[in-house]
């Protein structure tokens, strides 16, 4: 391709509302634009990047034994009120009327749509697995729209989803997924992890996301360097030392009433009584489905709600507002403790060790001192319910575990018969038993890969592609498309590498070496020819790496084999 015949409006400003640099740089390097909030068109380069990565992916999915398919984007409510999904997905569904006035939504995920399929064409146990997926655009209407194609609510994702006859088979082919999404990032030459995630209340390690490691990214990953134990701090376990057990409440002082006036926080109540934040107990109301419990967790803690829904078995869990706190405890929050409530007290499973502590008195402005758990309050259960913090120790093997962000470009996800039993798909079994289908769902977000990618690949002058998805892999630059020796070489260079099959873009413009160079450093293209004043006096070219900034000298007979050899060590390894 010609530079001159394709449509690349480079930059030099990020938009505004940029805060993140693959935001900046693919709205600089002229890949994306956008038209409203949350909603980008690809430009020529951005199309071709999101091509390379969706053959990439489907290449993955190919080794993985999953089919392609395309479904409709506009869905009608009756499937999704089929699956319960219709009230219960709340404002990310968007929801329109047809002439008809026939409700319909704009897919955010396809499972209800999938199963239809399936379910209306595959009647027996024989022909499974089906494990189909389709790469296409979804709507969501996200609350925060932002970071460019990283949170849109116009995006391309891969979504696959599989029906197996039983558990032990619907396993393999998640294990085949898996191994699927490890191929494929690695191919988009991204460093990533793959970390445990919360399944709610399906229970098991069947979930797994697939994280690009980058500061910007929106998720904490909890992992440990001993033993590779990974998880999201959503549901990251801790380990601790056996027994677990309470320790024994030491009997005699009874906890004593202290004013607090105005001390609300953990920092206004540790500063005003000289205790630490690890010395205070600190306790929420929570309400969990049609019950309320009070959560106890040290005060230099974070109270986790996924964990304690998981703990409490519930399927939703939210904190209490403050007219429930003073109904239920007699106290605002900030004041509230575990002694003498009346609701059921979970505590996270630090509490059983610490203590004589500050708590709340269910008193507004009054705490007690010398609180200890089993002696002046009962916890019905011990759980781990706290966000995972840097030095925790590691559930698998103890050692400390360490903090880092990032950003989740895939989601595997076994769904067990949560979809097939609430929408009657069911097969027959060998012995001619209707079961319903065990399924699994597997997405990867197609522009957030991209943005990830182009988070760990960058320096201050732009972008730097991976070989695997960048938009082309070489750029062959004219210095001077006035002087006609340069410019006729550089033609025809053009014309036999694309003829070698390079996926090549010639910059043939008439601009200054300056400002071709500059836009070369933006776009970001792994390899770059340079004909210029070298060329005219010596007969050489340069050919440089983006990623290194190495410089290799050529002659035009040896510039071919040059470039497959760079090609060859800038792929990743299959
Ligand atoms: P998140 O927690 O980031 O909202 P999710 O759990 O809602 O993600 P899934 O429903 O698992 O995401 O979707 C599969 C994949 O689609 C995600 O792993 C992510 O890569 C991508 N994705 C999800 N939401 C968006 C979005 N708003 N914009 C771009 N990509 C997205
Ligand atoms: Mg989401």
């Amino acid at each position: 391709m010609k530079f001159t015949q394709t449509f690349i409006p480079t930059l030099k400003e990020a938009p505004r509302d940029a805060e993140i640099v693959s935001h900046k740089l693919l709205f600089r390097a002229g890949l994306i634009r956008k038209l409203s909030s949350g909603i980008y068109s690809y430009l020529p380069l951005g199309i071709r990047s999101i091509q390379k990565i969706s053959n990439i992916i489907r290449e993955g999915m190919r080794r993985g034994g999953a089919q392609e398919v395309l479904l409709p984007l506009v869905i009608q409510k009756d499937l999704w009120e089929e699956s319960g999904r219709w009230q219960a997905y709340g404002k990310e569904l968007l929801r329109f009327q047809d002439r008809h006035e026939k409700w319909f939504t704009l897919g955010p995920t396809h499972e209800e749509v999938i199963v239809d399929l399936v379910r209306s064409d595959v009647k027996s146990y024989k022909q499974l697995p089906v494990n189909l997926y389709q790469i296409a655009p979804k709507f969501r209407d996200e609350i925060r729209p932002r970071f460019g194609l990283m949170r849109g609510r116009e995006f391309i994702m891969k979504d696959g989803y599989s029906f197996d006859r039983d558990e032990a088979n619907a396993g393999v082919t998640y294990q085949k997924m898996y191994d699927a999404y490890t191929w494929i990032f690695s191919q988009c030459g991204l460093r990533f992890q793959a970390v445990e995630a919360d399944t709610g209340t399906i229970g098991g390690n069947f979930s797994h996301e697939f994280m690009v490691l980058a500061n910007t990214g929106e998720e904490a990953i909890v992992s440990c360097d001993a033993c590779g134990y990974a998880a999201n701090v959503e549901k990251a376990e801790i380990g601790y030392p056996e027994p677990a057990v309470a320790a024994p409440a030491p009997a005699g002082t009874a906890p004593v009433l202290v004013e607090t006036p105005g001390r609300h926080t953990v920092e206004e109540v540790s500063a005003f009584l000289h205790v630490p934040a690890a010395g205070i107990m600190k306790t929420m109301i929570v309400k969990a489905d049609n019950d309320v419990v009070a959560a106890v967790i040290r005060g230099d803690r974070e109270l986790n709600l996924i964990k304690l829904k998981n703990a409490l078995g519930a399927d939703e869990v939210a904190l209490a507002g403050d007219a429930d706190c003073v109904r239920l405890t007699g106290a605002h929050a900030g004041s509230i403790g575990p002694v003498g409530l009346t609701v059921r007290i979970v505590a996270d499973l630090e509490i059983r060790t610490v203590g004589p502590a500050v708590a709340g008195a269910n008193q507004d402005d009054h705490h007690y001192t010398g609180v200890v758990q089993g002696r002046d309050f009962q916890p019905s259960q011990f759980a781990d319910i706290r966000n995972t913090v840097a030095g925790d120790r590691c559930p698998r093997c103890s050692k400390p575990l360490g903090i880092t962000r990032g950003i989740e470009v895939g989601h595997i996800f076994r769904l067990g018969t949560k979809y097939s039993r609430k929408m009657q798909a069911e097969f027959l079994d060998e012995n001619g038993k209707s079961q319903p289908f065990v399924m699994g769902c597997y997405g990867i977000g197609v522009g957030r890969t991209l943005a990830a990618s182009i988070e760990q690949n960058n320096d201050k002058d732009g972008i730097i592609f991976p070989l695997g998805i960048a938009p082309y892999e070489l750029e062959l630059i004219s210095i001077n498309m006035k002087d006609r020796d340069i410019a006729d070489t550089a033609e025809s260079l053009y014309r036999d590498l694309s003829a070698d099959g390079f996926d090549i873009i010639y910059d043939d413009r008439d601009l200054s070496p300056g400002m071709k160079l500059k836009d070369a450093d933006l776009l970001g293209f792994p390899m770059r020819v340079i004909v210029g004043t070298k060329f005219k006096n010596e007969g050489v070219l340069e050919i440089k790496v983006r990623q290194t900034g190495e410089v290799v000298m050529a002659t035009r007979e040896t510039l071919r084999e040059k470039l497959a050899e760079l090609r060859k060590t800038l792929s990743p390894k299959s």
